[in-house]
Formats: structure tokens, C-alpha cells, sequence
């Protein structure tokens, strides 16, 4: 691991300043705020991630879960997962968040890792995490082994030429299906991105993950307050029951009236080069009776476009089927 300086903020505005005080931050690479540490650090030590700063953001207080005044669900940067999926508000009324973090990892790094980190986390590609590789988002220019290699577990839509990696977060496949918005603060002030927009697809830069610029500091996640009487599900298939990524996941969130659908949200894991929604899958589902045909032609819409790897067409089938399922099991 190379040496780095390692700042430990007392508040956000040093936080920020720091973060926008590293001699390359204008390169994009050089600073890393550190939270849970599950992902940096692991990072540092592969050598795939050597910042010249990290900020330490664990000393700001924003590790609060509460309900805002206009009803929003306020979760702080440095929430861990575990209060998250535990917290009673959010079992109540974001069953399908609690569910998503439940999924992911083990006890011992959910009661470390953060909100903010869980949404910022790296791919799992093994070609990624191998500095001896070559790899666009690490190198970019470099090119991409996974293309006609271990790709299996990689993305079959919003891919590119250059990077075919997934999205690895469940959390963030469960915020996204519930409308989150991220909140951001840097020197020049504050702003607020919906997380739909937060991803960005690699396209020729893989390197490039997010619309974040060098020395954002996300602060909060704020989660709209459910439709009345809404009902929802993660539903995650993987190679093992526990302590695996997602081949492919599904959160889905519905509310009926008169027996037909009245709302419908849903998003997709595993199969994305981020977390992945499409409006015309949902539009699909409102005002029709629940059933499995039904299910399957959003899915189906969901699923146009998909480019499959060598070793990952089985994802397509996949994905529609859990669609349905997922969606069976909260309209039954
Ligand atoms: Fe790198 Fe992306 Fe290719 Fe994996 S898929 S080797 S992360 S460029």
C-alpha cells in the first residue's frame, strides 16, 4: 500500500475542505472520504485504490435514521447498514430496503459498513480488483479481459465495449425502486441528486462511475414516504444463501385498489452496469389486474436491450423470472 495522508474531519465543512484540498483532487482520483472502510480499504491493500488523502468523515454526525418533518425517511451518510435494515421505521414501511441490506455480506461488515459506501461501492469484476489485469475502469485504455472472460457474474444491460461490470449494491437497487435522493454538499454549496441519476453508464469511460465530482461529500439519503397501503419485496438469487452477490435481484414495491394495480416500482440487480429501472415496465402494470402474464410482459419490457456475455445469457430469462416472482409474492 502506498503512504497517504489521513485526515480526520471534526465537521462537514473541514471535511469538504479537505476533500477539496488534495493537490490532485482536479484529477479525480487522489481523495477518498473513508466511513465503514469495507470497500477502500480492502481496495487500498489490492492496490486498485492508492488515494494520496483519505478524510476520515466518522466524526460528523451523520449516522441519524429519522423521520423528516414532510414525512421523508432522512438516513445519514455513516448510517451502518445493520441500524438500517433494523430500524423499526424502515422494516415498516421500506420492508424491501431492510430485506436488500439483509442480503448482502455478513453481520460483521454490515455493522461497519455505511450508507454512503454501500451506494459508492466497486465493482466486484475479478479483473477489477487485480491490479496485474488489464482493466478500462481501472486503466482506462487498457482494455477489458471480462469481454471474453469470467463474465458470468457481469452485466448484461447498459454495458459498453470498453466495461460489461455489474453494479454490486443491493441497497442501492432497493432506493432507486423507492424514488431515494441523494444529498451532497462540496465548497461551492450543496445539492441534491435523485438517485437515478447519481450512476453514470460507462460508455467509453468506465472510470467514471458517478455524476459525483472530485470532493462531494454525500451527506444524507432522503426516501419519499410510501404510497399508502404499498407492499414490497427484495427478492435475490445468487449462487449461495448467504454472503454472495447478486446473479440477479429485484425490488418491488406495489399498492392495489379495486383489485388492479395502482402503483407499481420496481428495480433490477445484478444485471446493470448500475442499478437498473425502466418507467415503461412500471407504466405497463397500472390500472391492469395482477397476474402472471401480466407480470411477465413488464418484465419482458424490462429486459429489452439486454446484450449478454459469453457466459451470461441466462440472466435474461433469469431476471424476468424473478420479476414475476418477486411481484406474486407482493400482490397475492
Ligand atoms: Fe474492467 Fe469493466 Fe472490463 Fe471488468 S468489465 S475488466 S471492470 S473494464
Amino acid at each position: 500500500m502506498q503512504s497517504f495522508d489521513l485526515v480526520r474531519a471534526a465537521d462537514r465543512s473541514a471535511a469538504v475542505a479537505a476533500g477539496a484540498a488534495s493537490p490532485t483532487a482536479q484529477q479525480g482520483a487522489s481523495v477518498r472520504f473513508l466511513a465503514g472502510g469495507t470497500t477502500l480499504v480492502d481496495l487500498m491493500k489490492l492496490g486498485v485504490e492508492h488515494p494520496d488523502r483519505v478524510v476520515d468523515i466518522n466524526r460528523l454526525g451523520l449516522a441519524d435514521i429519522r423521520k423528516e418533518s414532510n414525512g421523508d425517511l432522512l438516513v445519514g451518510a455513516t448510517a451502518r447498514n445493520s441500524d438500517l435494515a433494523h430500524h423499526p421505521l424502515v422494516r415498516a414501511e421500506y420492508a424491501a430496503l431492510s430485506q436488500a441490506i439483509l442480503s448482502g455480506a455478513s453481520t460483521q461488515l454490515r455493522n461497519a459498513a455505511t450508507t454512503a459506501g454501500n451506494l459508492l461501492q466497486r465493482t466486484r469484476c475479478v479483473y477489477f480488483r487485480d491490479p496485474a489485469s488489464a482493466c478500462n475502469k481501472r486503466r482506462p485504455g487498457s482494455g477489458c479481459p471480462a469481454i471474453s472472460g469470467a463474465n458470468r457474474m457481469l452485466a448484461i444491460l447498459g454495458t459498453s465495449d470498453a466495461c460489461i461490470a455489474s453494479h454490486p449494491s443491493d441497497m442501492a437497487v432497493a432506493m432507486l425502486a423507492y424514488d431515494a435522493v441523494v444529498h451532497v454538499e462540496c465548497v461551492s454549496g450543496g445539492r441534491q441528486i435523485p438517485l437515478a441519476h447519481l450512476y453514470v453508464l460507462p460508455q467509453e469511460r468506465p472510470d467514471i462511475e458517478t455524476v459525483l465530482a472530485p470532493g462531494d461529500l454525500i451527506t444524507h439519503v432522503t426516501l419519499p414516504p410510501p404510497p399508502a397501503g404499498e407492499r414490497s419485496v427484495y427478492l435475490k438469487l445468487r449462487d449461495r444463501a448467504s454472503y454472495e452477490f447478486a446473479l440477479v435481484s429485484a425490488a418491488v414495491a406495489v399498492t392495489l385498489s379495486d383489485g388492479v394495480i395502482k402503483s407499481a416500482r420496481f428495480a433490477l440487480g445484478g444485471v446493470g452496469t448500475r442499478p437498473w429501472r425502466v418507467g415503461a415496465a412500471e407504466r405497463a402494470l397500472l390500472g391492469r389486474a395482477p397476474g402472471e402474464a401480466l407480470f411477465r410482459k413488464a418484465a419482458d419490457i424490462c429486459l429489452e436491450g439486454a446484450r449478454p456475455q459469453s457466459r451470461n445469457g441466462f440472466k435474461v430469462e433469469l431476471a424476468k423470472r424473478c420479476i414475476v416472482h418477486a411481484f406474486k409474492q407482493v400482490t397475492h
